[in-house]
């Protein structure tokens, strides 16, 4: 490690001595022990004192026997994300190190693939929870999603500077962090905590295909990372064909497609900026003879409206991918994003030529695998093309998957 982390992080007041002492209803110990690595207010009966965000609470059940311990957040109605359950443990910086060694080891098997753009630390599943870490180059994003990390960070990405070679280090925060200001210390979303500001453009590698990154104004932390595998199937599939991507973000699909020997790829999406970066991911990646021979258009334009223009207009398409936005966050919404998926089914199956390739996704994480799939089919099926030879894929391997509520994405792979 050279040079050193933002003084703002390094001053940062540690967290306090005195573990808040939480007892909880049956049913979150149960819980608990089962794993789970949240534990919201409402489940709380005593809490010996408020405690500061950071602060280490730990949760006995009735017989004051060590249930888990963790995190806590007063601001959060997550009030304990879960650090060690079953077994006591000290929780300090070679506690963090241990985890980030861990979460390092498991993704070795990239390094094999001409992937430098990666998710690092994905939250929970690699025990760390509401911080994840994003490798694009030797620029590493944290995202956090509760205050409660502040206090441990500097220990935290000092064990990973120790560990993973990198020259800068980019914060981002979730919205509900933006919202308190004055609980940020002066801290920002897209600071940078550790090297030099971004100048130009920052690229990462992908199964070698290159991308611009923006970790500050792009999307999640610049990429779709969770969707390397399912881009690496979609190349294997494109041989010679006419691609539809729609909601294509920055091209991840379409490039994938185009090095796969598509002969035309249509990205189809409303953000301008966005379809701009695929267009420049196409010429980043010229040297490619495959992706240079394709023919790359954009639409930009809302995906359902495009979408039922192309099918008036009678275009068919031998592979269409439509990997939209989350449509539902919270389970009251899941009625109409299940709606709204067979309804992009529907309009994506009748743009498919005869035994064409359809690819449908879902990041909504309340979306059940099974509810999705049978509205996908439904759907299909309403429109005349039934689905086919159906393949269920999920999550690339550094996004790992330890415990069931861990799985939002959801991606079908079908004929038509
Ligand atoms: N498939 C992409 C990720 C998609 S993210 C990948 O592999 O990286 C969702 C994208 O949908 C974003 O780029 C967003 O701009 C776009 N989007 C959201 N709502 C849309 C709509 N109604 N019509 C078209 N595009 C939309």
């Amino acid at each position: 490690m050279t040079g050193s982390l933002h003084p703002l992080l390094t001053d940062w007041p540690r967290s306090s001595s005195r573990p808040v002492k939480l007892q909880v209803s049956n049913s979150a110990v149960a819980s608990l022990h089962r794993g789970h690595p949240l534990l919201y207010v409402e489940r709380i009966t005593r809490e010996s004192h408020k405690g500061e965000p950071g602060d280490l609470a730990v949760v006995f059940d009735n017989k004051k026997r060590f249930v888990a311990i963790g995190l806590y957040d007063p601001f959060s109605p997550v009030r304990l994300r879960v650090l060690r359950a079953g077994q006591p443990g000290p929780i300090d910086r070679a506690f963090f190190a241990e985890r980030i060694a861990q979460a390092l080891a498991r993704r070795l098997p990239l390094l094999q693939t001409e992937t430098d753009g990666y998710r690092l630390i994905h939250g929970e599943s690699d025990g760390m929870p509401g911080m994840v870490v994003d490798r694009y180059g030797d620029t590493a994003v944290v995202k956090l999603y509760t205050h409660a990390w502040f206090p441990h960070l500097c220990d935290c990405l000092e064990s990973l500077l120790e560990q993973q070679p990198l020259s800068r280090i980019v914060l981002r925060l979730n919205r509900g962090l933006q919202q308190h200001p004055e609980h940020l210390r002066g801290l920002e979303d897209g600071q940078i905590l550790y090297g030099e500001p971004i100048v130009g453009t920052l690229t990462c590698r992908e199964n070698g295909l290159r991308f611009e990154v923006d970790p500050i104004r792009g999307q999640k932390t610049g990429f779709f990372l969770d969707q390397r595998d399912n881009r690496a199937r979609v190349e294997r599939l494109a041989l010679g064909k006419r691609v539809l991507n729609v909601f294509s973000y920055n091209g991840g699909f379409s490039l994938a497609a185009a090095r796969g020997g598509a002969r035309e790829v249509t990205s189809i999406d409303q953000s301008g900026p966005a379809l701009e970066s695929s267009q420049r991911n196409f010429a980043l990646n010229a040297d490619v003879p495959t992706v240079a021979a394709a023919r790359h258009l954009t639409i930009r334009d809302d995906a359902f409206k495009a979408m039922a223009d192309l099918v008036k207009k009678g275009e068919k398409y031998d592979l269409v991918i439509i990997d939209p936005p989350a449509f539902a966050v919270r389970r009251a919404q899941v009625k109409e994003a299940l709606a709204a998926y067979g309804r992009l089914a529907h309009l994506g199956v009748s743009l498919l030529a005869p035994d064409g390739d359809i690819v449908l996704a879902s990041c909504s994480s309340p979306v059940t695998p099974e509810d999705f799939r049978r509205t996908m089919c439904e759907a299909a099926a309403r429109a005349g093309r039934p689905l086919r030879r159906i393949e269920e894929t999920s999550h690339a391997l550094d996004h790992p998957l330890d415990f069931a509520e861990s799985r939002y994405l959801k991606c079908l792979f079908a004929k038509a």
